[in-house]
């Protein structure tokens, strides 16, 4: 993956051709009051001429259009929805109509678009049969196993076969600073086993006691091996959204003031 055009959009460089891929970062676009930068999301209090204004510039940028954008509401569960391309401009132009936290297609020019602020974002590419799914993989998500259900309702939706798919996990909270409570390790060991272990870490201070340090990229990297894609076609971001909140949106750090940060898919 390799930040572009002035450090606006990450690309993933090792897809295949065929589909316009953007995680975009926290700069670049027209929003004020305090998440001020890029913000392409319909729900964090902007203007929706603001929020469509930012989706402009990234898509200028990335290659894909606001008006074939799908952005829909996100709950931490694992509803994935099919998108047609009538349903495009969904969430800037059309009013929401399902929750789901992946988005499928296999019709092109669908700008299949999650949103994220420390949570990790996943794109899949299957250039075979041609078709694309976007993931929203908090720990709740990552536990409900969304990434290994997208790759099974791609494969059922539209017979493509996981050896196939390309996956890229976008940046997200990483292992250095997503310190947790118990309940987050025993979510993954409950979706993985002891193939979890390695993902987490345990640490002991004097102020906090016994904390855990639990890698979601590496979770979801497994799941999504588990489901079938091929350990060479996932790529990973390196970057940490808390560490490096000059560059990205973070609830961690920031709260509830903050802009989100979007993963975008479209095959073209
Ligand atoms: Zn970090």
């Amino acid at each position: 993956m390799r930040l572009k055009d002035g450090n606006i959009y990450i690309s993933c460089e090792n897809f295949p051709a065929g589909a316009v891929t953007c995680f975009s970062t926290r700069l670049g676009g027209k929003s004020a009051c305090g998440i001020e930068g890029m913000s392409p999301d319909p729900w964090k209090g902007q203007p929706i001429e603001t929020v469509i204004a930012n989706c402009r510039v990234l898509g200028e940028a990335a290659g894909f259009n606001p008006e074939d954008m799908y952005i829909t509401s996100q709950v931490h569960g694992d509803n994935i929805k099919r998108v047609s391309k009538e349903e495009r401009g969904t969430g800037l132009f059309l009013p929401v109509k399902v929750d789901a936290d992946a988005l499928i297609t296999d019709e092109p020019n669908v700008a299949l678009t999650i949103r994220t602020a420390d949570c990790t974002p996943i794109l899949i590419y299957d250039p075979v049969r041609r078709a694309i799914g976007a993931a929203h993989a908090g720990h709740k998500g990552t536990a409900l196993d969304i990434a290994g259900k997208t790759v099974r309702r791609l494969a059922e939706e539209y017979g493509s076969n996981p050896q196939d798919m390309h996956a890229a996990i976008g940046p997200c909270i990483s292992k250095c600073c997503f310190e947790t409570d118990i309940d987050v390790p025993e979510a993954m060991r409950s979706v993985l086993g002891d193939a979890a272990e390695s993902a987490i870490a345990e640490k002991v201070t004097p102020e906090k006691g016994l904390k855990y340090f639990v890698d979601l990229k590496a979770i979801n990297r497994m799941l999504l091996m588990r489901a079938g894609i091929k350990s060479e076609n996932i790529e990973i971001s390196e970057h940490c959204t808390y560490c490096e909140s000059d560059l990205f949106w973070s609830h961690r750090r920031m709260g509830a003031l903050r802009g989100s940060l979007a993963a975008v898919i479209m095959l073209v």
